[in-house]
Order: structure tokens, then C-alpha cells, then sequence
């Protein structure tokens, strides 16, 4: 059942049909770490990717031979467990910090600009009378945050985030900063969120009984969400193919572009669409057969299920989940006044009630942010990434065509950078409509099948930091499982652990 990762195939045209230990289905970051994890314990692996290329939401593109990530960018460096795998991917040379700019919040009205008071905790800030926290919060909005501190514990013990952060910190802090970056760090209303959701905040607030002080603890101890990220000097697309080349070498079967269709216990008749039944005889109890959109099938022990939160209630046969869009719209822009980096590394939008003009959630100052970009920035070249989709309404940009959403863009980031740039400075654009995934665990409150394991952001958190280790505690435990029943249900199978 279980082979040495030594002796597989590399070859990913291998037909499908076949018995693999382990299925894991999405080469997104999820699914690659999951199956290199398991091929480096000796299990036999296969990875079935939807898409043309692996990598699912971390992608790179170019525009006119200027590279930039249209997905994730950067990590948040917190826990560590990015840079660890990093270190055994021999790519810790690679990793880049960004430039100490800072990044700003700007109202969508476009009538306030103001740096975003540094490493906060998803916008808690850390010293409310700092000059920084004064000026985005105003004196009075600082001095509401400052007294903080003070307030007994019962006061917002319980609710939703922005329950809580109304009750302690004032609504200032809930809608200059803390929204803001909800936006733009989860996709998603701190009304959906709990200080649970953000990694180290509930346990740091628990101890400290102060949300002030615990974003200070979590600044010195850089492990909650929201505080210090890297990048890599090859953009953090080079991950994903660093994860292929190992995936290649540990004998790993990749097949892209091979969408899962359907998931059956082999006990259980398939449907006629899934393709042709397994003949009665061939059938092996208590494996699951995995049928693909080509109507081809596989075998497998156990399956790690590493897509998107809406694909993996459809294929358990889980209610339906509708996920959340976001489009990213980079512009390839030459205009020298950018040199300045008039928004550090990039700015958030805050909701305003009334006459919003600026329908960005987000804008990056690429060629700023990333040092290693100075070459681009020497010849006057900077990238600009403007991120489209509040929570609950599809992305701006969507339904545009290309030149109107270069428009939309450039609009944007004029108001939002404090400049007028024109659309003859634009030398490219490219843009990609995600999914990303809410965090209302809905489909995780299922019971799972015997055999299947469920790896993926919306399993472990938004964003690498958290996605990672997940993933890896993902390959484990289904690797312990596969143990067991090496042990118990079949005695000739072989584990060769090489960690
Ligand atoms: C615009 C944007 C910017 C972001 N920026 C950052 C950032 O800077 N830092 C950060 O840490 N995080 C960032 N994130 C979040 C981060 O990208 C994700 O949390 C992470 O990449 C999710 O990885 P995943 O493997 O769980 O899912 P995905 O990357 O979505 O992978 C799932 C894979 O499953 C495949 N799949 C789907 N259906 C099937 C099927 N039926 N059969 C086979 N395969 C299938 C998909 O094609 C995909 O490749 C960003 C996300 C977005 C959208």
C-alpha cells in the first residue's frame, strides 16, 4: 500500500488509472506542502490540480517582462513555520523584507490620508498617543483608544470583533483601522470575526485583560496575524516552483489541468456520470475512487481534500457555499513622481457612509514595497496592484472590460496615491478574479468520511503563515492514519519515513 518515495515514477503523463496511497486534490500551496510532506514519509502520492499550472492563489505573471505576484505576495512572518519550510526548500537566501515605508489608510472619499500606525494588530493600535495614532484617529479617537487599558474585562467580554473593538477602543479605531485591514488582510467584516479568528489575539487579550496590551505583546512576540511580513526575491510564485521540482524528485505524480469531479467510497455504486463503474470484481472495500472531469478514475487510500472551501462542499455533498470574489488589477505604470512612494508601500480604503470615490479595497506600491525591484524603479517602471471585492458584493472590476477596468484602475490609484496619473503612462495591465475563502468554517462542522482530511485556508486561516503548518499537520495526521491501517487491515504494506 505504502512505498518507498525512492522508487516511484516521475512521470506526471502517467495514466490516471491506478492505486495511489494518498490522493491530494489542489496544487494550491495547501496541496503541494500536504504532498511533499507525505512523499518525504514514504507514501505514495498523487496531486490532482484543476488548473493548467499549480499554485492555485499564489501565481505569478509579468507584464511587458516586469514579473509581479497577481496572487499572495508576501507571508506574515509570525510562528515562523514559513520561513522553517523555506530553510529545507534551501530558499532561505531568498527571502526579502519589505521596505520600513509603512503602508496608509485612505477613506474612500478620498478626503483623508493617514499612515497606518505601525505593526498593530489587525489595526489595534499598540501606542494610541503615538504622533502616528493621533493622527489617524484624531484626539479624541486616540485619547477613547487610550483609556483602554483601564476598562474592566467585562467590558466587550464577548460579540463579534467589531463588537468588541467598538466597546474597548471606540468606534475610530473599529473604522479608521481595524476594518481597513480586516478588508484587507481576512476579506472579510470583523461583524464575521471573533478575537478567536485572529491568531495569538484571544489568548494575549486573556492574559493581558487589555486589547492594547496584547497587540504590544503580539508586536514583541510576532505571532499574531497583521504584524511583520517577507517576501521572496523571486516573488512568491518562485515557492510554488521550487515545490514542483521537489515534488518531481520525491517521485511524486502531478497531474494539472485534471479536475475532480467526484469523490465514492468503493463500497458504494457510482453515479453514471462519474464515468465508468469499476467492474463489481476489481472492487476494493474501503478505498475511495476519485473521478475526474476527463472521466478517468483513481484509487486511493485516503484522500487529502486541498481546494477551495465552495469545491469541497460539493464534492463531500455538503450544503452549497457561494465564496467571496476579489479581482486584482496590476498596472505596469511610468511616471517618475512614483519614485516617491507617495503611499510607503501601499494603502488600505476605509468605507465611508457617503460619496465614496475610490472602489479599490486595497492598493500595493510593488516596486516600492519589494526592494530588490530597484532596477524597475531606476528605469522609472512601477508596479501598482489594486485589489477589487468587499465583503458580500462581487469585485468592482468584474463585469469590465479590460480597458475600462485599466481606467477604473488608474482612477484609483490616482485618488489614492494623492497624484494624477495619466492613462499614456500606462505601459500594461493584467488582472485575475479569485475566490478566497470566508472563514465560517461551515463545511469543517460536517463529519468527515473515513479517510478524508481537508487541508486549505479556510481549514487553518487566511494566508501562508497559517496555511502551511496546517497543510503539515494535515500530511501527518494522514499519514498516522495510514499507519494504522498498515498495522491493522493490512500487514504487507511498507512506511519509510525519512524524516
Ligand atoms: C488576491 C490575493 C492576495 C493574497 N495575498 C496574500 C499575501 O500577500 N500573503 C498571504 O499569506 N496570503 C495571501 N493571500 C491568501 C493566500 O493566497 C491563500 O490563503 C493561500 O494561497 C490559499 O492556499 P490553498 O492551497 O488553501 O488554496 P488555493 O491556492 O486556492 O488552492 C486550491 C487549489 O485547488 C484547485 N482546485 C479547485 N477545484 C479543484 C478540483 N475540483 N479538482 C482539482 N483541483 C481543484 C485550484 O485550482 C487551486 O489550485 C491572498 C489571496 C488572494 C486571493
Amino acid at each position: 500500500m505504502l512505498t518507498d518515495a525512492a522508487q516511484r515514477s516521475t512521470a506526471s503523463g502517467a495514466p490516471l488509472e491506478g492505486h495511489d496511497a494518498v490522493a491530494v486534490i489542489g496544487g494550491g500551496i495547501a496541496g503541494l506542502v500536504a504532498a511533499r510532506d507525505l512523499a518525504r514519509s514514504g507514501a505514495r502520492v498523487v496531486l490532482l490540480e484543476a488548473e493548467d499550472d499549480l499554485g492555485g492563489r499564489v501565481r505569478g505573471e509579468s507584464i511587458d517582462d516586469v514579473a509581479l505576484d497577481i496572487g499572495a505576495e508576501s507571508f506574515a512572518t509570525r510562528g515562523g513555520a514559513v520561513a522553517a519550510l523555506l530553510a529545507e526548500l534551501g530558499m532561505s537566501e531568498d527571502i526579502v523584507n519589505p521596505a520600513p515605508l509603512g503602508s496608509w489608510v485612505v477613506t474612500a472619499d478620498a478626503m483623508r490620508a493617514v499612515p497606518l500606525p505601525p505593526a498593530g494588530t489587525i489595526g489595534i493600535p499598540a501606542t494610541p498617543l503615538s504622533w502616528a495614532t493621533l493622527r489617524a484617529l484624531g484626539v479624541l479617537g486616540a485619547c477613547r483608544a487610550a483609556v483602554e487599558p483601564l476598562l474592566p474585562p467585562s467590558v466587550g467580554r464577548t460579540g463579534a470583533l467589531d463588537e468588541v473593538i467598538r466597546a474597548r477602543l471606540g468606534v475610530r479605531v473599529l473604522d479608521r483601522l481595524v476594518r481597513p485591514v480586516v478588508l484587507g488582510i481576512h476579506s472579510t467584516d470583523p461583524a464575521e470575526m471573533t478575537l478567536r479568528s485572529v491568531p495569538g489575539l484571544a489568548e494575549a487579550y486573556k492574559r493581558r485583560g487589555s486589547l492594547i496590551l496584547a497587540a504590544r505583546d503580539l508586536r514583541a512576540s510576532r505571532t499574531a496575524a497583521g504584524g511583520a511580513v517577507a517576501g521572496l526575491r523571486g516573488g512568491m510564485a518562485s515557492l510554488v516552483t521550487r515545490l514542483r521540482d521537489e515534488l518531481d524528485q520525491l517521485g511524486v505524480t502531478v497531474r494539472t489541468s485534471t479536475r475532480v469531479v467526484a469523490l465514492h467510497r468503493d463500497d458504494t455504486p457510482a453515479p453514471a456520470a462519474s464515468g465508468p463503474a469499476v467492474p463489481e470484481g476489481k472492487r476494493t472495500p474501503g478505498l475511495w475512487r476519485i473521478s475526474t472531469a476527463d472521466t478517468a478514475q483513481l484509487h486511493a487510500d485516503a484522500v487529502v481534500l486541498a481546494v477551495p472551501e465552495h469545491i469541497a462542499a460539493r464534492l463531500l455533498g455538503h450544503p452549497e457555499v457561494t465564496p467571496a470574489e476579489v479581482e486584482v488589477v496590476a498596472l505596469l505604470v511610468e511616471d517618475p513622481r512614483l519614485d516617491a512612494a507617495p503611499r510607503g508601500t501601499g494603502a488600505l480604503v476605509a468605507e465611508v457612509a457617503d460619496a465614496p470615490v475610490i472602489t479599490a479595497k486595497a492598493l500595493t506600491h510593488v516596486t516600492v514595497k519589494w526592494p530588490q525591484r530597484g532596477a524597475e524603479r531606476a528605469a522609472g517602471r512601477h508596479v501598482l496592484r489594486l485589489s477589487y471585492g468587499r465583503l458580500g458584493r462581487a469585485p468592482e472590476t468584474r463585469e469590465l472590460d479590460d480597458r475600462a477596468a485599466t481606467a477604473r484602475a488608474l482612477i484609483d490609484a490616482s485618488r489614492i496615491l494623492g497624484l494624477e496619473l495619466s492613462p499614456s503612462a500606462v505601459r500594461g495591465m493584467r488582472r485575475r478574479v479569485w475566490t478566497n475563502s470566508s472563514i465560517s468554517h461551515a463545511a469543517t462542522s460536517h463529519p468527515l468520511p473515513p479517510g478524508i482530511t481537508l487541508a486549505g485556508d479556510w481549514v487553518s486561516g487566511t494566508g501562508l503563515a497559517s496555511v502551511i503548518p496546517g497543510a503539515r499537520r494535515v500530511a501527518a495526521d494522514t499519514l498516522a492514519a495510514l499507519h494504522r491501517s498498515v498495522s491493522g487491515s493490512t500487514p504487507t504494506g511498507e512506511v519509510h519515513p525519512q524524516r
